[in-house]
């Protein structure tokens, strides 16, 4: 049987999607050559890498002004590579401290240039976000930096700050085309795949053609944007077998009616899970301001540490896995993004409530 899949990244794929390349590993398209045995230059492979492009700039509905890469490093590579291509002298970076990754992001930019925080969530134990409307770009900002929904401790943006003629940056590493954006309102936004559209391996950036032209020419060759723009993502070996399978759950996205359909469904299913937590009695707690409850990683803590191990190892008896908090902060946390079948959740939800019944 399968399981229930909570990781928070990698994470579960739609069957679908695991049925159809176990179906082709082998033999693509009956070619007698497998998609990732192929070389990167040739008309198979680039089919399904220009399509890729494509279903990307159809489902956010990416502007012409913007180009599309898929590079290899993972979000943290973009940590670096942000402010080494965007980050110019005389400028300073501006990053809003939501949390551990967004942290992570502006120790690294530190370590390029000058960067300072527009926001600081330590106040309020990261558990809150600012109003969008109170982030004001100063006039030396590179960029204003955002972690559009925090992993670790389960805070999401619902809308974003308007930064004007500043670029606002987003790494939407956890909530990539679970919901709809404005990608106008962005200089540029990374993701990696391993979240809400594939397996690990390719990491997504969508960046403003102006941002590209500015790029500085003394960059090593590969951590520049303007050489992956160049050459549509092509300069080197592309991360090939990560792309395929992201092209096959971008298409799947499309059958659920695209970043709209999947947000519904997204919103649906976190209410689930926020529901059994809210009607508990304090039983289970989410530390997090209602407001800004994330879609995507549902935290919650059981009233002892003992009864969060019970419960993480009876749901592990159940076929429930990856509830199990991120090591840094404890608890318990669902991720439940795009792939996830909302019965999945109804599962989680309903031994939630017996596990509450029976030791509350
Ligand atoms: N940003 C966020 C919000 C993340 O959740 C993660 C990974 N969990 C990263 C960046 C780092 O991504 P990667 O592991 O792909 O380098």
């Amino acid at each position: 049987m399968r399981k229930h899949i909570f990781y928070a990244g990698p994470a579960t794929l739609p069957v679908e999607v695991l049925e159809e390349l176990q179906a082709e590993i082998a033999d693509y398209h009956g070619q007698g050559i497998s998609m990732i045995e192929t070389s990167h230059r040739s008309p198979m492979y680039d089919d399904v890498h220009s399509e890729t492009t494509a279903l990307f700039r159809e489902l956010l509905a990416i502007p012409e002004n913007y180009k599309v890469l898929m590079l290899g490093g993972g979000g943290t590579l973009q940590f670096a590579m942000l402010p080494m291509n965007l980050l110019t002298a005389g400028k300073t970076a501006d990053y809003t401290l939501s949390g551990a990754w967004a942290k992570k992001a502006f120790a690294d930019a530190k370590k390029v240039g000058q960067a300072r925080p527009i926001w600081d969530g330590s106040g309020s134990q990261y558990n809150a976000l600012p109003d969008p409307a109170a982030i004001k770009a100063p006039a030396d900002s590179a960029y204003v930096h955002l972690t559009s929904n925090e992993t670790i401790g389960g805070v999401q943006w619902k809308s974003f700050p308007a930064t004007g003629d500043v670029p606002l940056v987003a790494d939407m590493s956890s909530d990539f085309l679970s919901r709809p954006v404005d990608v106008a309102d962005f200089g540029l936004i990374y993701a990696g795949a391993q979240k809400n559209v594939g397996p690990a391996g390719v990491t997504v950036v969508i960046i403003r053609d102006d941002l590209v032209e500015a790029s500085p020419d003394n960059l090593p060759v590969y951590l520049s944007y303007r050489t992956h723009a160049e050459k549509d993502s092509l300069y080197n070996t592309p991360p090939v077998f990560s792309i395929y399978a992201v092209n096959k759950v971008l298409k799947w996205l499309k059958g659920k009616g695209g970043v709209e359909g999947i947000q519904k469904i997204n919103t649906a299913k976190a209410s689930v899970l926020y529901d059994v937590i809210n009607k508990s009695g304090g039983f289970f707690s989410c530390p997090v301001d209602t407001s800004v409850r994330s879609d995507m990683n549902v935290v919650f803590r059981l009233p002892s540490e003992e009864l969060e191990k019970e419960f993480i190892a009876g749901a592990t008896e159940r076929g429930m896995l990856g509830l199990k908090g991120h090591r840094s902060v404890g608890g318990c946390r669902a991720s439940i993004y795009n792939s996830l079948p909302i019965e999945s959740v109804k599962a989680l939800a309903d031994y939630m409530t017996e596990f509450k019944k029976t030791k509350g």
